[in-house]
């Protein structure tokens, strides 16, 4: 097997560029989520490699084989590719094992062997039991595993995944996440996966793309998009982040108005315009002044289980989101102090 390349890809609608040179690789047996805001080309992307949009330029192959360049796109049916979408698209008068085993039969694939590829299919997902229920007599989550059988029941190369959990309800979409993770790591099938998600993206895939109008804005595995995101789309993006524009003195030194920031981490820019990324969970409330200690206030606390959530503003009108245990002293209304510390701040490009 091997894994698909996205060279330069570009996908335009009329005048508007849905997807603008996209480069992005997919290893040969890895689950890649495409990641990010309504609009930025995710679904554009899937449809070309799905072959089911031809691209205004550049290249998408599979190993060594061009699968679409302009002017010539491998049929979506001669690509060994399964799809699946937020529809489970089940049919209706067909059992859950009849479902599966409807692609197999118009392959003309043998009744022994299809019945014993549907049961091992169905014992995948863990729906053996319900193999010859109608898809109405199926839970939401149910037909979405019963959707995830019959792809994995074609043996494709590839699998692509458009938003396939949007349709369940909250919790059934947290259990389905690992689900998918569980079923990718049981069958190791090429995978890209479209989801404007982060905890879904976070849950599944071993490499996360963040897309950001059309282009990449970074690839990572979803420890790296979080603790080193490259800007500040993807640090805004990928969990709560702290953002406070202001310019880069050198040696990673920042000055945000009327207080600087030494930063531990991030981009060596020249001196210019930056940014200092920190999540909430990395502000402490400081007891005196010091190196990374801000003068803040306290606009609002809200309680939020095992932790609160402080709403203040910084000197120089920064709004800053602190989370602390719930357990520890609630500082008063009013002036506080905050120490950001050197290693949890992050510099970025400025926007
Ligand atoms: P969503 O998460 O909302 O599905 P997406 O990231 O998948 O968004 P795409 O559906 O790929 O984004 O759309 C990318 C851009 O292309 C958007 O600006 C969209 O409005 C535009 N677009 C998509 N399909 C068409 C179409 N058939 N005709 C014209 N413009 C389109």
């Amino acid at each position: 097997m091997t894994g698909l390349v996205i060279e330069g890809l570009t996908c335009r609608y009329g005048d508007a560029t849905a997807v603008d040179r996209l480069d992005l690789a997919v290893p040969d047996g890895a689950l890649v989520c495409l990641l990010g805001p309504s609009g930025c080309g995710k679904t554009t992307t899937l449809r070309a490699v799905a072959g089911l949009a031809e691209p205004d330029a550049g290249r998408i192959l599979r190993g060594e084989e061009v699968l679409s360049e302009r002017g010539r796109v491998v049929p979506p049916e001669a690509r060994r590719m399964a799809m699946i979408f937020q529809s489970y698209a089940l049919w209706p008068h067909m059992t859950v094992a009849g479902n599966v085993a409807y692609a197999l039969r118009l392959r003309g694939m043998q009744r022994a062997e299809r019945d014993a590829r549907v049961a091992s299919v169905l014992r995948a997902v863990r729906l053996e039991a319900m193999a010859d229920r109608i898809p109405a007599d199926l839970s939401g989550g149910q037909q979405q595993r019963v959707a995830i059988a019959r792809a994995l029941a074609m043996e494709p190369r590839t699998l692509l995944m458009d938003e396939p959990l949007s349709n369940l309800d909250a919790g059934l979409r947290e259990e389905m996440r690992f689900e998918l993770r569980r079923l990718h790591e049981a069958h190791g099938v090429t995978t890209l996966y479209v989801t404007h998600d982060q905890a879904e993206a976070m849950a599944t895939a071993d490499l996360v793309a963040v897309m950001q109008a059309g282009r990449l804005a970074q690839l990572g595995t979803p420890e790296e998009i979080y603790a080193v995101p490259a800007s500040g789309f993807v640090a805004r993006f990928i969990g709560a982040a702290n953002l406070l524009a202001g310019r880069h003195l050198g040696g990673g030194i920042v000055a945000c108005g009327g207080f600087a920031l030494a930063c531990g981490s991030g981009s060596q820019a020249p001196a210019g315009a930056a940014l200092v990324a920190i999540r909430p969970h990395a502000i402490r409330l400081a007891e005196r002044a010091g190196p990374n200690v801000v003068p803040a206030r306290l606009l609002r606390a809200t309680f939020l289980g095992p932790v609160r959530e402080l709403a203040c503003e910084a000197e120089g009108g920064f709004a800053l989101r602190v989370t602390v245990p719930a357990s520890a002293p609630l500082p008063g209304e009013g002036a506080l102090l905050l120490c950001l510390p050197p290693e949890a701040c992050r510099m970025l490009p400025g926007e």
